[in-house]
Parts: C-alpha cells; sequence; structure tokens
C-alpha cells in the first residue's frame, strides 16, 4: 500500500502566527521541527497500520520545510520548488492514500488558524466548478484526477470542518482549536501526535477496508475561478490566453484537473508579479 503525506504547515501542531511559519524568522526553526515530528506521527501510524510505501511532499511556501535528517527512514521526501504538482508532488495512479498533515482553512473563515487560499497577499478565493473551496480541494481534486482518495486532515478544527464538508467522512486529527486568525488553544506536541499517529493508523485501516470516501472527482472539462485581492493582480492574470475576467475574478476552463491546477499555478505566479 503506497501513501502520500500531503504537508502544509499552518495547521501544524502549535502555530499560531505568521512568524512561526516564515522562513528567516525566529520563530520558524522551532516550528519546522514541530512540521517534522507531525509528519513522522503520520509515516508511524501509517506504517503500523500497513502502508509499505510512503511518500512525503513538503508543500509549505517554498517547499523546503520539513527536516529531512529527522524524518522517519521509512518514507522519502519530495522538497524544494517548483516542483511540477507542487503540495502535491508524488501523486500518481500507483497511490493508494492520500493524507493532508498541518491543512487549513480557506480564505476568508471565522475561528481558522491562518486561513488563506494558497497566496495569502493575492487570492481571495476559488471556485472549482463553482464550488468555493481552497488549497484542500485543489489538492484533493487532483488527487481525484488519478483516482485516490484523501483519508485523513490533521489542522485545527476548522480546516477539518471544512476538508470534511467536501470530502465526507474523512479521518479527523484536530490538533488546536482555533479561536482567531492568530489564536487557539493548542495540544501539545506530546498530545497531538499521538493523536495523528492513531488517526493515520486507522485512515490506513479504513483503506484496507474499503471504508473510505470516494476520491474527489470534478466532472469534465474544469471550470476555475480565482478571485484577486487587488484589479492589477487580475490584469496580470489575464495575460493567460482564453481567460475571461469579471472584476477582480479571472475564469477559464481546463479539459481535466492536471491542466486546470498547472494553469491555475501559472496565474497566481503572474498575478504576484
Ligand atoms: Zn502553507
Amino acid at each position: 500500500m503506497k501513501i502520500l503525506i500531503a504537508v502544509d504547515m499552518e495547521g501544524i501542531t502549535g502555530v499560531t502566527t505568521w512568524d512561526q511559519v516564515t522562513p528567516g524568522h525566529a520563530e520558524y526553526s522551532r516550528f519546522r521541527k514541530l512540521m517534522t515530528q507531525d509528519v513522522n506521527a503520520a509515516i508511524r501510524g501509517a506504517a503500523e497500520a500497513g502502508a509499505d510505501e510512503i511518500i512525503v511532499a513538503d508543500g509549505h511556501w517554498n517547499g523546503s520545510n520539513i527536516l529531512v535528517e529527522e524524518l522517519d527512514s521509512r518514507a522519502r521526501l519530495n522538497t524544494g520548488s517548483p516542483s511540477p504538482f507542487s503540495m502535491m508532488q508524488g501523486i500518481d495512479e500507483s497511490v493508494d492514500g492520500v493524507l493532508f498533515i498541518g491543512y487549513h482553512a480557506r480564505n476568508g473563515t471565522a475561528n481558522a488558524i491562518l486561513d488563506h487560499t494558497w497566496s495569502s497577499k493575492t487570492v481571495a478565493n476559488i471556485w472549482l466548478n463553482d464550488i468555493l473551496t481552497g488549497e484542500y480541494g485543489l489538492n484533493a481534486s487532483l488527487a481525484g484526477h488519478f483516482g485516490v482518495p484523501v483519508i485523513l486532515v490533521s489542522g485545527d478544527q476548522t480546516a477539518c470542518a471544512q476538508v470534511n464538508e467536501l470530502l465526507g467522512d474523512v479521518e479527523m486529527a484536530v490538533v488546536k482549536q482555533a479561536t482567531g486568525r492568530f489564536a487557539a488553544e493548542c495540544l501539545t506536541p506530546e498530545v497531538s501526535q499521538g493523536l495523528i499517529s492513531m488517526s493515520a493508523a486507522r485512515a490506513v485501516g479504513r483503506l484496507n477496508d474499503g471504508d473510505v470516501p470516494d476520491p474527489f472527482v470534478l466532472d469534465t472539462p474544469v471550470r476555475v475561478a480565482v478571485e484577486f485581492f487587488t484589479s492589477d493582480m487580475a490584469d496580470r492574470a489575464t495575460r493567460i490566453p482564453f481567460t475571461e475576467r469579471e472584476g477582480t475574478r479571472v475564469s477559464f476552463t481546463a479539459p481535466e484537473m492536471v491542466s486546470a491546477y498547472n494553469v491555475f499555478r501559472a496565474m497566481v505566479m503572474l498575478a504576484i508579479g
């Protein structure tokens, strides 16, 4: 059984501020260690439940946060950027299930630590086939393109709830209760990592039993709409041919989800300027 662990940082144990997830800041080194530990907890649980091939994708910022020297040796690490599939590097038809570790809610959500959608200064909202979603939806639908289900999410209570609302009954490891964008009641690493490990084992066990939600497969062609924060961002995004613009909202249609993911990423890179 092959598992992809897709990792972001905002939903990692103890994280409540941008400083903690921003390279160069004094706090960052503490939290990349905690990020690595949360991932190790997921590897441990997945391996104990029968996963025999585990790929980790470091999906935060420039994709070089996880400490490879401290990573459980049962996994291999996709690190660095840009990589072909970014936060989902390593996804293909050979993967049996995806674990989302350290995930966060979409931009504009109450009681959600560091809520944003892909780029906190650029993207206000994204819709896939008219479904308002966040990074979790983009990444789940890319997995769905390859026929792979998401089976676990860890993060605050709101991120976990959004993933469950979109995908159905996936295992949840709620490592903090957010009370604002920058405030939460957090479990200690010892407790939260025990929870992540147990939930990962349960998720892989359920996958073995065929008791997980279906892969999230979008109807094709895929309609993507991106709302930017400012009109100059939309100006730059519409340099991509075959896009349509309405205010700060730029949309396009892609034949399938891999192209949709690629065009979306290109659009955001352009928009940032
Ligand atoms: Zn992130």
